[in-house]
């Protein structure tokens, strides 16, 4: 495929009704992004004390978006875990790709936990 070919096929693919991709001609790029739902992670390492937003800055998060590689491909749900960490073995910068049913597996999951937790607290 020449360039030519490959950046008229992308000015003419089908966005999903989810993606933040305003040009992905401009872009040189197929996939679909959708919007982040940021949550900040206090309890690590170099979170920022000050009274400021913490995703303003480099702060430890793990970050949810819809995601399509490009158009005939499955849309998933990717998590990102982030922590800059002092040295390289505290560092964490990891995808993660789950279909929709694994999504709501984990979030299903997740909620138990919270709820053993919160249940023992009582
Ligand atoms: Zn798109």
């Amino acid at each position: 495929m020449t360039t030519a070919e490959y950046t008229s096929r992308l000015a003419a693919m089908e966005c999903t009704p989810w993606c933040t991709v305003r040009d992905h001609e401009a872009a040189h790029d197929p996939a679909c992004w959708g919007p982040d739902r940021v949550t900040a992670l206090s309890l690590e390492d170099d979170f920022p004390t000050a009274a400021v937003n913490p995703l303003q800055f480099d702060a430890p998060r793990a970050s949810v978006y819809p995601y399509r590689q490009e158009p005939g491909y499955r849309e998933v749900v990717k998590l990102h875990l982030y922590r800059a960490g002092r040295n390289e073995f505290r560092e964490l910068d990891a995808e993660v790709v789950m279909t929709l049913d694994e999504a709501r597996q984990l979030i299903a999951h997740v909620l138990e936990v919270v709820d053993d937790v919160e249940a023992g607290a009582r």
